[in-house]
C-alpha cells in the first residue's frame, strides 16, 4: 500500500494527474503512512516550489459589520463574537500595517474587506492604497480579497497595479448552501472569472471542518483545479464563539496535513498555503505541513491572533525553507521581528486580534 503514493508522484511528474479516487486514498490514508503520504506528496511541491515558502500578510482593511451570513465567519451578520469592528482603515494606517508585514519577510500583502462586496468608491480606496504601497515598495505583491465584484472593478484594481484578487469557493458545490444562504456558489465562481479575465491571478481556497465529507473536500480541490486558481489558501475552521459554529471541532493535526497533501496531488503546481487555523489545527505538525504546502500567512489573521511571526520565520528556519523573494530575512544575524508584551507560544485557544490594523497595539509581523 506504501508505494502506492509514491507510484501516485511518479505518474503525476511524469504528466499525469491525480482522480478523485487517488485524492480520497490520501485522505482516508492509515495514520501510520502519514510520512509516506508527505514523502510523495512532498517530492511535488520540491519539483514545482524547491525549499521556497511564499510569506504573506493580511491586512484587514475594514473589519465586522458585514450583512452576510456566511456561518463561520466573526464577521458575519448575527455573530457574537467579540471581535474588533471598524469602517476603513485611512491609505496611511493600511501601509503603516502593510510595511509592518513587508518588514516582518512576507512578499505579497493580501488587503481585505469585510462585506458582500466593494463599492465603486471603496475601489478606490483600494486603488489608492495599492499605488502608495507600491510606490514605497515597488517588488510588493498585493492580493484584494473585497467580495463579490461588478463589471469593471477587477479591471479598475488591475490598472491600479493590484496582482492578485482572492475570492474562496469555501467548500464544494453541494455543501454550499449549508453554509451560507446570502449568496450562491455561482456568485462566488462569477467573481473569481471575474478577476480572471481581467488579467489578475486567482486566488481562491477552501476551509475544512465545516462538515464536509471526504468527497466534499475532494469535490472542493477538483473544483479549484478546474478554476486554474494559482494560489489555494487551505483554510482550516476556527470555530468563533458567538458563530453558529461554535465548538465545532472535526480536524485533527493528522487530518490537516492529509487535507495538505491531497490539495499538492491534485494541484501540483498551484501555490498550496496554509491559511487560518494553522496553529490551532496543525499545532506541532505545522512545520511537516509546509513539507507539502508552500506558503503560510505571517502572525495574525483577520479577526484572531496567530502565534508570533518571530515563530513563523523561526519555523521555516528550522526546517531548511527560505523565505521566496526575501531570503535575507532568514539571516539568523538580521533583525528579529518585534516582539512585544501580546506574544504567546502557539495555542489551541482562540484569541481575538486586539493588535495590528484597526488598534494602536503595534502589528504582530
Ligand atoms: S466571509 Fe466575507 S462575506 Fe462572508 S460574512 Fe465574512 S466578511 Fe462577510
Amino acid at each position: 500500500m506504501t508505494a502506492h503514493f509514491d507510484d501516485l508522484a511518479d505518474r503525476i511528474l511524469s504528466g499525469g494527474a491525480a482522480t478523485e479516487q487517488d485524492a480520497l486514498a490520501v485522505l482516508r490514508a492509515d495514520d501510520a503512512e502519514l510520512m509516506h503520504v508527505v514523502a510523495a506528496a512532498g517530492r511535488l511541491r520540491r519539483e514545482h516550489f524547491g525549499n521556497t515558502v511564499k510569506v504573506n500578510y493580511l491586512v484587514n482593511l475594514k473589519s465586522g459589520l458585514c450583512p452576510e451570513n456566511c456561518n463561520y465567519c466573526s464577521q458575519a451578520l448575527g455573530s457574537k463574537a467579540p471581535i474588533l469592528k471598524y469602517s476603513w482603515l485611512s491609505t496611511d494606517d493600511a501601509l503603516k500595517q502593510a510595511g509592518a508585514g513587508l518588514r516582518g519577510g512576507a512578499t505579497r500583502v493580501c488587503m481585505v474587506s469585510s462585506g458582500r462586496g466593494p463599492s465603486d468608491r471603496d475601489i478606490d480606496k483600494v486603488a489608492a492604497m495599492t499605488e502608495a504601497l507600491k510606490g514605497e515598495h515597488p517588488d510588493v505583491e498585493v492580493c484584494a480579497c473585497l467580495g463579490l465584484l461588478k463589471d469593471g472593478q477587477a479591471e479598475r484594481l488591475k490598472a491600479a497595479g493590484v496582482d492578485a484578487y482572492n475570492h474562496n469557493i469555501n467548500t464544494a458545490e453541494s455543501h454550499h448552501d449549508n453554509i451560507v444562504q446570502t449568496h450562491t456558489y455561482d456568485d462566488r465562481v462569477e467573481t473569481i472569472g471575474k478577476a480572471k479575465s481581467a488579467g489578475l491571478s486567482p486566488c481562491s481556497g477552501l476551509i475544512a471542518g465545516l462538515g464536509e465529507s471526504d468527497e466534499q473536500l475532494v469535490e472542493a480541490l477538483f473544483a479549484l483545479k478546474a478554476l486554474d486558481a494559482d494560489s489555494i489558501p487551505v483554510n482550516f475552521l476556527m470555530p468563533f464563539d458567538g458563530t453558529p459554529y461554535e465548538n465545532t471541532w472535526e480536524l485533527t493535526p493528522i487530518r490537516a496535513v492529509k487535507i495538505l497533501a491531497m490539495a499538492r496531488f491534485v494541484c501540483p503546481d498551484a501555490e498550496i498555503r496554509i491559511a487560518g487555523g494553522r496553529e490551532m489545527h496543525l499545532r506541532t505538525l505545522q512545520a511537516l505541513g509546509l513539507q507539502v504546502a508552500n506558503s503560510i500567512f505571517l502572525g495574525d489573521y483577520l479577526t484572531s491572533e496567530g502565534q508570533d511571526a518571530q515563530a513563523d520565520i523561526e519555523m521555516l528556519r528550522d526546517s531548511g525553507f527560505v523565505i521566496l523573494g526575501a531570503e535575507d530575512a532568514l539571516d539568523p544575524a538580521a533583525e528579529p521581528a518585534e516582539t512585544h508584551e501580546h506574544g504567546h507560544e502557539a495555542h489551541h485557544d482562540l484569541a481575538i486580534r486586539h493588535r495590528g490594523a484597526g488598534t494602536e497595539a503595534p502589528a504582530n509581523a
